[in-house]
This record gives structure tokens, sequence and C-alpha cells, in this order.
């Protein structure tokens, strides 16, 4: 492994590293699809974004705290993320992808994370029977 200049991983290389680690095969940011999500598992139309808890508003997450001063700026902004995040991942369906969400704070668990990628990729494999 090269070293790098900062020891710092960031969120998306970390969840990356943890999907190749798992051998789930991946490609990075899709910069044709809604969203550029940080990367696809391509055979499983599975698109993943990292997402920041304070700006992305992990629900019930302490991270996803409101600042006390300008409320209402904040909640506005934070409130387009939202509505901005939702109108992306329907996009995303309407393609045929499905979306998979990871949050910073879940990412210190590597084997959290590591479950969700593949339950992900589970339900995304094509199921006889299912709308
Ligand atoms: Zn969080």
């Amino acid at each position: 492994m090269s070293k790098v200049r900062s020891t710092n991983t960031t969120p998306e290389r970390r969840v990356r590293s943890i999907a190749h680690r798992s051998g789930l095969r991946f490609r990075l940011a899709r910069r044709d699809l809604p969203g550029k999500p940080d990367f696809v598992l391509a055979k499983h139309r599975l698109a993943v974004f990292v997402h920041g808890c304070f700006w992305h508003r992990h629900p019930g997450c302490k991270r996803a705290s409101t600042p006390g001063t300008r409320t209402e700026f904040w909640q506005a902004k934070f409130n387009a993320n939202v509505e901005r995040d939702a109108r992306l991942i329907r996009a995303l369906h309407e393609l045929g992808w499905r979306s998979l969400v990871i949050w910073e704070c879940e990412i210190r668990d590597s084997e959290f994370v590591r479950r969700r990628l593949q339950d992900a990729v589970h339900l995304s494999s094509p199921q006889p029977g299912q709308p």
C-alpha cells in the first residue's frame, strides 16, 4: 500500500475498502446517475451513498443536531437537503437502481457496514414473484 499524505481516511474510502474486502465489486462514482452516488455495485444495480449525519440529517443521530442560532435558516437548509436526497433516490429507483445510504457515524463499525452492504446486495438480486 502506498503511503498517502493524509492518514485520515475519508468515509467514502473506508466504505469502499470494506466493500472490497467483502468481495463486492464496485465502480467509482457514476457521474451520469442522479445524485452521483459515491460508488455503485453495477452488477446489483445498487447505488451507495455515504452521507454525513449533520448535513443529510441522520434520523435520531446525535451528530444531526441543529445549531442554536439562526435555527430557521438551518432548518430550511436541512429540509432542502433531505428533500433532495429523497428525490434522488426516487429518480434512481425509476432508472432501476436501488440505493443504500451508509451514515458517517456507522462507519466506525466495519462489520455493521459489511452487513448493510451484503444485505442490500441480496435484496437487489432479482427475486421471482416479487413486484
Ligand atoms: Zn449518524
